[in-house]
């Protein structure tokens, strides 16, 4: 789950990073008041959960009041890489010398927490870690130890840090690494961290992904759930308790379990086919629940064919099959099915499914290599 920015620098804040005073506007008029209060130069900022809003138009500098809700009106009428600004920040300006990037998140290659940082702040990180990689310095971080301030104090001295900024750096990025710690972020980023005309060191932009499966814990951090910017589908999904992540590829499949639905993408690759989705309907799921999954699956315009991995225990198999069929009942489509049903009832569950023209597996690498198989067809159509 992503944070917007203005949640971000709120927590910052908690942990002791200085932030530019500022407050959120959903209409342009609130955001002609805050620039009054805050007093003026501000930045009118969008809040949307992608990056590159700067690039796009929806960070505005501005001068009066005025000038505030002119801005704000039309940073609020816009579209940001599809998605629409429904709030903006109202941030007292601040007078940029230079820009920093100060980040955490964990390196699953090293297996470990890596703070990095770079004088080449402000702009797309990623573009400076493939274009000049050696500008971007790490740190990996004893999880045990937590983050040391000697570490922050090699990471001052590697982006050539002014030596009288240093005490200040080393209190933001331990504050950083605090913040990323205790809410179980993958991702804690400050960019740019800039220092400013009268020489100091301010969070300027902010940015947060949590990890979602350690929401439970931060019962307060999950009402900042933004539903409205979320993929309807993947909202739709979790109202019915299903996990369901979509991808790029044209071969939509339903499984039951974690560990089964990897397998199953792993086991469509090795046949040369992408999976459109991954989904897991979980243990014990009824009709009910396959019916709403199916057609989740459905709605993705890529997919060419769907198949079904479900291995039955708690669940059954003919239980799983009945979902099927109903949804087919209800939902006009003529796209291939490939099901594969082992364990419990599977006899008639396979009966059922064979029945209604679908093409069943015995094995999971005889399912993936018929859907694969059937995927490749519906594309050269
Ligand atoms: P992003 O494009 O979504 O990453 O948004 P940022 O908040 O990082 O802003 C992008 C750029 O806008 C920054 O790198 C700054 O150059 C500029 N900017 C943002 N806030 C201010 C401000 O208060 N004053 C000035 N002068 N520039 C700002
Ligand atoms: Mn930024």
């Amino acid at each position: 789950m992503k944070l917007h920015e203005y949640r971000s620098k709120q927590l910052f804040s908690k942990f002791g990073i200085p932030i530019p005073r500022g407050r959120v506007a959903m209409t342009a008029h609130e955001a002609k008041t805050i620039a009054r209060e805050l007093g003026c130069p501000v930045v009118i900022k969008a809040q949307v959960l992608v990056g590159g809003r700067g690039k796009a138009g929806g960070i505005r500098l501005v001068h009066t009041p005025e000038e505030a809700e002119e801005a704000a009106t039309q940073v609020l009428g816009m579209q940001i890489n599809g998605l629409p600004v429904r709030k903006v920040l109202v941030d007292e300006a601040a007078e940029i010398s230079s820009e920093i990037y100060l980040g955490v998140t964990n390196d699953r290659a090293i297996r470990s927490p890596v703070m990095m940082a770079s004088a080449e702040g402000g702009v797309d990180i990623e573009e400076v870690a493939r274009t000049h990689p050696d500008k971007i310095v790490r740190t990996y971080i004893d999880p045990l130890l937590g983050f040391q301030d000697h570490q922050a104090r090699y990471l001052a001295v590697a982006i050539e840090l002014a030596r009288d900024h240093w005490r200040e750096f080393i209190n933001i990025a331990c504050g950083l690494y605090r913040a990323y710690k205790s809410s179980d972020a993958t991702l804690a980023e400050i960019n740019p961290l800039v220092i400013t005309g009268d020489n100091r060191l301010l969070a300027l932009d902010g940015k947060m992904v949590l990890d979602d499966n350690a929401l439970f814990r931060h019962s307060d951090l999950a009402e900042m759930r933004d539903i409205d910017e979320e993929e309807a589908i993947e909202r739709e999904a979790r109202r019915f308790g299903l996990s369901y992540v979509k991808l790029d590829g044209s071969i939509g499949c339903m499984v039951n379990g974690a560990g089964l639905a990897m397998a199953t993408m792993d086991v469509v690759k090795l046949f040369g086919g992408e999976p459109a989705n991954f989904l897991d309907i979980g243990g014990g799921a009824g009709a009910d629940k396959v019916s709403a999954a199916l057609q989740l699956i459905l709605r993705d315009p890529n997919v060419k064919v769907v198949m079904f991995n479900i291995f039955g225990g708690i669940t059954r198999c003919d239980e799983v099959a009945r979902g099927i069929l109903a949804t087919l009942e209800e939902v006009d489509t003529d796209l291939p099915m490939v099901a594969r049903l082992v364990g419990t009832n599977e006899e008639e569950g396979r009966r059922l499914l064979a029945e209604a023209d679908l093409v069943t597996a015995t094995s999971l690498a005889d399912a993936a290599e018929k859907a694969v198989a059937l995927a490749g067809k519906g594309a050269s159509k």
